[in-house]
Formats: C-alpha cells, sequence, structure tokens
C-alpha cells in the first residue's frame, strides 16, 4: 500500500535536538491526527517533512511511497504529490486566486503543455462546488486581509485542486476560530478518500470532533508516546495529557 513513512526521524534547529526518533506511518487514504501539548515538536515534525532550510536532520528518513524525500527541494516534494497548508503563507496583492492557482497547476504540467484555460475553470468551480465555497472568492488577492477562515478556505481549495497523494495541515492554536475550524472540518471530509492520506496536525480536540481520524498520535518532547485509534482522542479530552507523559517519565 501506498505511504508516507517517517522512520526514527531525528531533527535539530540552531544545533538543539527537537525530534527525537519519531516513527508514523500514514497509508494513502487514511486520516492521521498528530495531537500533544504546546512545544511538543508537531510543527517541527511538519516544517522537516516540507523541507524547511532552518531544521537540519541529523537521522532517520522520510519516504513517499518508498523514496526519500529528504534531499529533494520543496517544489519537488509538492510535485511528487506531497501538499503543506504554510507552502504559501504570503500575501500576493494584486494576483486573484484564480490566477494564483492556476499559476501553480500550470508550474506542474509537463514542459510544452499548457493548461487548458475552460477546463481549467470547469475544475476550479467543481471543486469550489464541492467544497460549499462562493465564487466570488476566487477573485480576492491572495491572503490579502484575509480572515482565519479565509485563510483556511483558500488552502483547503488549493489542496482540492493540487490533488496531492499526501496532506499535512499543521492548525496551530492560534486563529482557528469556529468558522475556520469548520472550514477545516468539511474540507478534509469532503476532500478525504482512497487517493488522499492526511497527516492532521492540532492542538485542538474539538477539530476532531468534526473529523474522525483513522489514528490518533501523542506527541510529547520530540516522540511519538501513544497512537491509537479515534478513541484515543476521546480519551485526552477527558483525561489530558498527563497521564501519558507519566506512563513515558
Ligand atoms: P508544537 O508545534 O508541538 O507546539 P514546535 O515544533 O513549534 O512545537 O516546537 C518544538 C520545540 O522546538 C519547542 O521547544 C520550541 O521552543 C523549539 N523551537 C521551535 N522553533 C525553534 C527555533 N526557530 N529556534 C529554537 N527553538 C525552536
Ligand atoms: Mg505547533
Amino acid at each position: 500500500m501506498p505511504t508516507l513513512e517517517i522512520k526514527d526521524l531525528h531533527a535539530s534547529i540552531n544545533g538543539q535536538p527537537i525530534l527525537k526518533g519519531v516513527s508514523l506511518i500514514i497509508p494513502q487514504g487514511e486520516v492521521h491526527a498528530i495531537m500533544g501539548p504546546n512545544g511538543s515538536g508537531k510543527s517541527t515534525l511538519a516544517k522537516v517533512i516540507a523541507g524547511h532550510e532552518d531544521y537540519e536532520v541529523t537521522s532517520g528518513d522520510v519516504l513517499m511511497d518508498g523514496e526519500s524525500i529528504l534531499e529533494m527541494e520543496v517544489d519537488e516534494r509538492s510535485r511528487k504529490g506531497l501538499f503543506l497548508a504554510f507552502q504559501y503563507p504570503m500575501e500576493v496583492p494584486g494576483v486573484s486566486i484564480a490566477n494564483f492557482l492556476r499559476a501553480a497547476i500550470q508550474s506542474r504540467l509537463p514542459e510544452g503543455k499548457e493548461l487548458e484555460v475552460t477546463e481549467y475553470y470547469q475544475q476550479l468551480y467543481r471543486e469550489m462546488d464541492r467544497l460549499g465555497m462562493d465564487r466570488s472568492f476566487t477573485s480576492r488577492s491572495v491572503n490579502e486581509g484575509f480572515s482565519g477562515g479565509e485563510k483556511k478556505r483558500n488552502e483547503i481549495l488549493q489542496m482540492a485542486m493540487l490533488k496531492p497523494r499526501y496532506a499535512i495541515l499543521d492548525e496551530t492554536d492560534s486563529g482557528l476560530d469556529i468558522d475556520a475550524l469548520k472550514i477545516v472540518a468539511n474540507g478534509v471530509n469532503a476532500l478525504r478518500g482512497p487517493d488522499l492520506g492526511i497527516l492532521l496536525i492540532t492542538h485542538y480536540q474539538r477539530l476532531l470532533d468534526h473529523i474522525v481520524p483513522d489514528n490518533v498520535h501523542v506527541m510529547a518532547n520530540g516522540r511519538i508516546l501513544r497512537s491509537g485509534n479515534k478513541d484515543l482522542a476521546l480519551e485526552l479530552e477527558q483525561k489530558g495529557y498527563d497521564w501519558i507523559l507519566e506512563s513515558a517519565a
């Protein structure tokens, strides 16, 4: 089965070890959630998989369908079918979402092949209908003056259009209001299916009330301390993290 596999991954920033042996397998078609206290290394894991240049992988590997991606440029990882929600966080004043997405898709086509504009808009509107999004949204400039919810809508639409095989969504605890939370939940639920593996990083138990994950992993101090099914998320909601931290100490 095709998988995104994280193998005993160790990574540092400025010589300080943050990830201390993370192993995870996300099969295509499954949604895995990572939860854990602040400072556990969740965002670091997402950034290392993304190829963020500030982080140094000191040992271990990240394999996409068996092929190591660690030596690949960020863009190459993306072209191979990896999606990271924070890949285009910047504002792009004057460039509409529709044109931005069109350029992103065009850049993935083989040399000399032109994206057919009518087909592109058909696909765009089909995906927006599926996600229940208003068409006027695509004439907005990318991220310019976006609310938290609109940023999420943009991310989810990018994911729908780029059709990655694996997506990593890092839902930080800031800026996720109820509106944004619902957009992420509806988007993930609409897009989940046999061709997409999702790693959903969240501080929010609440998000998992709306997205039922196939597996839940608890991360603390740079390691995965426990994995389980969706019931683990409920258990965490009731009992917090301390019992897991203590049993690992
Ligand atoms: P989480 O997303 O689980 O809250 P992070 O991955 O953001 O955790 O952070 C994990 C640890 O790495 C924290 O102790 C944090 O202080 C440290 N860290 C993150 N980024 C940097 C950085 N740029 N320089 C030094 N330490 C960092
Ligand atoms: Mg984080």
